[in-house]
């Protein structure tokens, strides 16, 4: 799934129709939770029985609620990455 098709699926699934603080709630708790197993040092690639509260979860739970917000602003993620690259380009001179 690229990140197209991540924020299609999402708006599909799960989508306000006004601006909230909602989406950035959680997107802060994730982060909160993403801290939390970084700390426990749960990395690698878990599988599904490891997946509840590992790294790559709480990676996902961020994803999720930045393209959620992505969703709601009618930001396209992709494209918006492309331009950032152009002055990240530029900035760090790559
Ligand atoms: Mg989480």
């Amino acid at each position: 799934m690229n990140l197209v098709e991540l924020q299609a699926h999402i708006q599909a699934v799960d989508t306000l129709d006004r601006p909230d603080p909602g989406y950035f709630l959680k997107l802060v708790e994730e982060v909160g939770e993403l801290s939390e197993a970084i700390r426990a040092e749960k990395v690698g690639q878990p599988t599904l029985s490891e997946l509840k509260g590992s790294i790559a979860e709480e990676l996902v739970d961020v994803l999720y609620y930045v393209a959620a917000l992505a969703n709601l602003y009618q930001i396209d993620l992709t494209t918006t990455f492309e331009l950032k690259e152009q002055l990240n380009k530029i900035k760090y001179q790559r």
